[in-house]
Order: C-alpha cells, then sequence, then structure tokens
C-alpha cells in the first residue's frame, strides 16, 4: 500500500482504495498507510476473492460494451492514482467504472466515494465528462448507479486532502472507538477500546489538576 504514495511534483500521490478507508475511519486508513497494518478478516477475504476475478488487467468486448479490467487511472492536478476494477466503454461514448464490493452496498458510503475519484480520474484521462459510476455488491447481487455530482466531488476532494496531510505529517488519527469498530478488521491492530479509555482516564485527570489563577490572588 504504501508503495503507492509517492511525491508526483509537489503533490503527495494519495491512494484511491484510501479514499474509501478514510470514509469509513480516518484510523483505519493510517493503520494501513502509515504502519502497513492490514488483517484479514471474513469480510476482506471474501474482497480479496471477488478482486481476483476482476484484478487481471484484460480487456472484453460483448455487444456494444467493452469492458477494461485492473485499469491503471490518476489525477495529476489532484494527486490521485489508483486502479479500477472494471471500466465499461460504451459504443455511445458513455464511459462507466464500476468498482466491485462483497458486502453490502451503503448509499453515499465509502464506496461512491472511491469509485468517484475513479469516475474524475477517467474524465480527466479521457477528456470527456463521466458523471455516473457504479457499485457492484456481491451481497446484493446487484449493481449500483452512482450519480458523480458537485457535492460527492467535493467530499472525494475533502478526504484527499485529509489523507495527503495525514502522510505528510505522519500522524495516526485517533479511534473514533463507536459503532464502526465491530465490523473492522483492523480491530485487533487499533485497540479502539483501550486508547479510548485511555484518552477518557487522561481528560478526566486533566480536568482533576486544572489550576485556578483567581485563588492565588
Ligand atoms: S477498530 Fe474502530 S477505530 Fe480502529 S480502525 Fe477500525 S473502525 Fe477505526
Amino acid at each position: 500500500m504504501t508503495a503507492a504514495v509517492r511525491p508526483e511534483g509537489d503533490l503527495v500521490q494519495v491512494p484511491l482504495s484510501a479514499l474509501e478507508h478514510h470514509a469509513y475511519c480516518p484510523r483505519q486508513c493510517g493503520l494501513i498507510l502509515l504502519e502497513d497494518a492490514f488483517t484479514d478478516d471474513a469480510a476482506t477475504l471474501r474482497g480479496t476473492l471477488l478482486h481476483q476475478r476482476v484484478d487481471t488487467l484484460g480487456n472484453r468486448g460483448r455487444g456494444t460494451v467493452r469492458t477494461l479490467h485492473a485499469l491503471p487511472v490518476w489525477h495529476d492536478g489532484y494527486g490521485l492514482a489508483g486502479r479500477c476494477d472494471t471500466v465499461e466503454l460504451h459504443s455511445d461514448g458513455t464511459i462507466l467504472p464500476v468498482e466491485h464490493k462483497s458486502g453490502r452496498y451503503r448509499p453515499g458510503g465509502p464506496a461512491d466515494i472511491q469509485v468517484a475519484a475513479q469516475a474524475m480520474c477517467l474524465e480527466s484521462m479521457f477528456k470527456r465528462p463521466v458523471p455516473r459510476a457504479a457499485v457492484y455488491s456481491a451481497a446484493d447481487r446487484r449493481r449500483h448507479t452512482v450519480t458523480v455530482d458537485d457535492a460527492l466531488r467535493a467530499l472525494v476532494l475533502e478526504h484527499t486532502r485529509a489523507v495527503r496531510a495525514m502522510l505528510t505529517d505522519s500522524r495516526l488519527p485517533p479511534p473514533p472507538a463507536d459503532s464502526r469498530c465491530r465490523r473492522c478488521s483492523m480491530a485487533t491492530d487499533c485497540m479502539p477500546k483501550v486508547l479510548a479509555g485511555a484518552r477518557r482516564f487522561r481528560r478526566a485527570l486533566d480536568a482533576l489538576y486544572v489550576v485556578d489563577d483567581q485563588s492565588h490572588q
């Protein structure tokens, strides 16, 4: 993962996959990018198996649609780089990136941010608008259309800036220690409850020893 992060001009390159991790939990993204920690669980293994089907670079034709697999994409202006699982090139000029996920689709969730970033990269590379993308959910067994509108583009750039700042500072974000942790494969490396407990303890300790300047006058 870290190998994908390389300085290019003035911009530290942000991997597209990091945007999804950051949108889910900034600390998860930090553990993967800064500490090379990635732990598989059943969900991530399902995802890996699913991606093996689409991670081989290639190109297939089906009727009026040409399908490219594992296509490297980038956006020099935004400092983004990564790979699209699948890109469909339709005969009417439509370009459609399709991100494959093993879990259930959540509208407006982290997968939307990742696939919207892919669309923005493709726009820059093909010099053509890419107003829609799609997320294929193996759990739902269906494809969900994502509208790449201004609000979603702004979110992509917001996460890009945040990931870049994290890479520049090399500072691991604190754990939110909330319901996300139950479904996170990184919980063992992260120890969210222990650290959140330590934070609460530190705050309580600081509150105990607040010095009141007035009392000394
Ligand atoms: S265990 Fe929780 S805090 Fe830690 S990386 Fe996962 S979601 Fe984030």
